[in-house]
């Protein structure tokens, strides 16, 4: 670490190292402490759903991404030692939002973690490891933190703002005394482990619905010799030995224990759905699994903690950098705290309902379509302004993931708006309209005829950076309070 920090991020997990990388690429100074000694080494978030993918592929990683991972591959049932038929987990939905990713991709999360850590140190960023939190007192102006290192020296950093994506025994949380609202605890324990098997295809995800004891699934994992082992069963040992993972898997699949060649990470967990009561406290904001902690159902908790980070990573850039007022953070847990409990439900009821070969193709495309996260919206957000009337539902509107249509250009050409969104600006579109000035550092683009005038109707939209419509009017005047409430100067002419 050299120099300042604006924002100490506690946790190199997904959401603490996607939340780096978008500080970073803003000019805000980010530095992140990790418990641990050494990066996360297992498999388990490992399904990158489409919104997620959008998010980064802005943060500048998903050509890393897809050259590391690949999509899902079809589903293998067993029984009594004999292939039984193909068919999908998911389906990709119809009605989906367009989006460059229409589908989701596998990567095991110590690879995403990986490559994510990457971007940040090539960002200029560091990332302390073996460094852990222990406790933070906050005055008006800073946050005190104090660290303890494997040595059993101590040091406290004074920073403006610290984020707790500590996972979901967060010391943050639990310093800042924020309780967890409880959901279901009634679920039974999952053990997860990266293993090697000799005999297995790689083309598809196995499964043995029928396995005394519960399902069994194994799961290759692309760039990478493994598969990921998931299985519900009584065992509530964190760690389980090798042993008792070739164990579960002769007694519930065809293969004997001597198939099983390596065994890598292995965690044993009993899941929970939980949210916190508060996301921010002061200076002090949590984000990913400290904030809330799903069940695997649906492969939502990477994905929703990548989200959060996104959200945060702009406002706190406007706080810092461009003096936004502070309320700008308060619309972090108002726009969160809503998403999170939305997917706790959804985790819990997809984790209950488990994967059935029998469900078909309907209950395929049904999950496709509830777990892509593009429709996901901040409309009733105070941070959206829609000035338009007699709207139908359906229409695009304040507080919508903006749509990546096609986008006639200046020069002739056509491009997706997220091309033009891509980087920590924001945007404004002038639909059939002319441009109004604005400061230097919001990127404008007049649009007409191409298919996204068409969705999105004549007026201005003020995009924000992480690609939700702002504003949407088709009064100029209300620009200049929208830009000044997210901490630009507006000049008087505007
Ligand atoms: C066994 C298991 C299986 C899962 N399977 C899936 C799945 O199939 N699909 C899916 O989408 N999600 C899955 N999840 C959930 C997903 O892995 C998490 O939602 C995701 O890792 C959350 O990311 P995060 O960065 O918020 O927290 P974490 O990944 O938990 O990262 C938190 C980091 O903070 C560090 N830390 C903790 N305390 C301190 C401290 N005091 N000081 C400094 N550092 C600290 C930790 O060491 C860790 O590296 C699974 C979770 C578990 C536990």
């Amino acid at each position: 670490m050299h120099g300042a920090v604006d924002v100490l991020v506690v946790g190199a997990g997904p959401t603490g190292l996607a939340l780096a990388c978008d500080l970073a690429r803003r000019g805000v100074r980010a530095h992140v402490v990790e418990a641990a000694a050494r990066p996360f080494p297992g498999s388990r978030g490992k399904g990158l759903q489409p919104r997620t993918q959008e998010v980064l592929d802005d943060l500048g990683v998903m050509a890393a991404l897809q050259a590391a991972g690949g999509p899902f591959p079809p589903m293998q049932t067993w029984r009594d030692g004999r292939r039984q038929g193909e068919w999908r987990l998911i389906e990709q939905d119809p009605d989906a939002p367009a989006s460059r990713y229409p589908g989701p991709w596998m990567v095991p999360q110590w690879r995403t973690q990986e490559i994510l850590r990457d971007r940040f140190l090539a960002l200029g960023g560091s990332v302390e490891y073996g460094t852990r939190f222990t406790s933070l007192h906050q005055t008006d102006r800073h946050v005190l933190a104090e660290l303890a290192h494997p040595d059993g020296s101590r040091r406290t950093l004074t920073v403006p703002y610290l984020v707790g994506a500590d996972g979901g025994r967060s010391t943050v949380r639990e310093s800042l005394g924020v309780a967890m609202k409880g959901g279901a605890d009634d679920l039974r324990p999952s053990l997860v482990a990266d293993v090697r098997v000799r005999d297995l295809d790689r083309d598809h995800w196995h499964i043995w619905p029928d396995a005394p004891g519960g399902p069994l699934l194994l799961c290759p994992l692309p760039g990478t010799d493994d598969f990921q082992l998931s299985a519900r069963t009584d065992i509530e040992d964190p760690e389980p030995a090798p042993e008792a993972v070739r164990a579960l898997i002769a007694a519930r699949t065809h293969l004997p224990a001597d198939a099983v060649t390596d065994v890598g990470w292995v965690s044993g967990y009993r899941p929970r759905t939980a949210l916190a009561e508060r996301f921010r406290e002061g200076r002090v904001l949590l984000a990913g699994d400290a904030a809330h902690v799903h069940p695997p159902g649906g492969g939502q908790g990477l994905n929703i903690g990548v989200q959060d980070a996104y959200n945060l990573g702009w406002k706190l850039g406007q706080v810092i950098r461009h003096h936004a007022p502070p309320a700008l953070l308060d619309s972090y847990e108002a726009e969160r705290q809503p998403a999170a409990a939305a997917v706790l439900e959804l985790s819990t009821r997809l984790y209950r309902a488990g994967r059935r070969p029998e469900g078909g193709s309907a209950e395929a495309r049904e999950r496709g379509r509830v777990t892509h996260q593009l429709s996901a919206h901040y409309r009733d957000s105070t941070l959206s302004t829609e000035t338009r009337e007699r709207l139908s539902p359906a229409a695009a509107q304040a507080g919508d993931r903006a749509p990546d249509l096609p986008c006639a250009t200046p020069d002739g050409g056509t491009r997706r708006l997220f091309e033009l969104l891509k980087g920590p600006h924001f945007t404004l579109l002038a639909v059939g309209c002319p441009p109004p000035g604005t400061p230097s550092d919001i990127r404008t683009h007049q649009v007409t005829d191409c298919p996204l005038a068409d969705e999105l109707g004549r007026g201005l939209f003020l995009i924000r950076p992480d690609g939700h419509i702002g504003l949407a009017t088709r009064d100029p005047a209300y620009l200049a309070r929208y830009l000044a409430k997210v901490g630009f100067q507006v000049p008087a002419a505007l």
